[in-house]
């Protein structure tokens, strides 16, 4: 599913080819894509505005609009991506790792669109229909983007409390960007233990996963996506640890299905 740098390469996309461009008309026909929303009343307090500047924190994203407009926040779900076709017809996309023509077609798959007037379009395309698009869409709750929280809130928030600490990487509230992929990668590369508990990390764990988390964010920004992560091919039964050559284990921590080496993230109890 996409994670941060998912949404972010969505937004990037946003930002470089959507903005100031005249919204004509918007397809907001998917009562369920755009719930609580009726059919029409994005379309209402969307047409004639431009979106005007694309912003994210952690997985969500909104664009602010013009002449005081609502923020359209637009989330990728489960497998979403962001389509943006230029007035001559050319279409970019962002979003997650399998691209819109990698798989078979259909124009419901559209589920939400702006019309722009210069003949382009913004689409969200989502097979799954997981996505989201929503005005004003609350960010209150979310914690610290992953990409800018710093090494004291970071240490911070995963020392705190006693639950596995993979789930609090994956607590939104907590630290807002981290999916089940990332949140694997981070522990392997900090070498620690998915359901060591928060409360018993020390500093140098804490800083390890810091430093974890910030390579991983930006191997996966530059590599395409979490799925590019060094570990993440390993994670399949009878996958071994890319750097010491170990079994990987698994189990579910935090509610999610998670791998890790048995030799380098020893279990807490140790
Ligand atoms: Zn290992």
């Amino acid at each position: 599913m996409p994670e941060l740098p998912e949404v972010e390469t969505a937004r990037r996309l946003i930002a470089d080819e959507a903005l100031h461009r005249r919204i004509a008309d918007v397809d907001d026909s998917d009562t369920f894509v755009c719930r609580p929303h009726a059919p029409g009343e994005l379309r209402a307090a969307l047409t004639g505005r431009t979106l005007t500047a694309a912003r994210r924190r952690g997985k969500t994203m909104w664009c602010e609009t013009s002449e005081g407009g609502p923020d359209l926040g637009i989330h990728l779900g489960m497998g979403g991506r962001i389509v943006v076709t230029s007035a001559d017809g050319q279409a970019a996309e962002g979003g997650g790792p399998r691209r819109r023509d990698a798989q078979p077609r259909k124009p419901e798959w559209d589920r939400f669109t702006l019309g722009f007037a210069d003949g382009g379009s913004l689409v969200l395309f989502d097979k799954r229909r997981l996505g989201r698009v929503r005005l004003d869409p609350g960010i209150d709750l979310l914690g610290p983007d992953a990409a800018e929280v710093t090494p004291a809130d970071f240490g911070r928030l995963i020392t705190r409390g006693s639950v596995a600490v993979k789930a609090r990487l994956l607590d939104q509230s907590r630290i807002a960007g981290v999916g089940n992929l990332l949140a694997d990668e981070i522990l392997w590369q900090a070498r620690v233990h998915p359901a060591a508990r928060t409360g018993t990390l020390r500093p140098g764990d804490a800083d390890r996963l810091y430093r974890a988390l910030e390579s991983a964010l930006a191997s996966a920004m530059t590599r395409g996506g979490v799925h590019t992560g060094e570990v993440i091919a390993a994670r399949h039964p009878g996958g071994t640890c890319p750097r010491c050559g170990a079994e990987m284990r698994h189990g579910t921590v935090g509610g999610r299905s998670t791998w890790w080496c048995s030799r380098e993230q020893a279990p807490p109890d140790r």
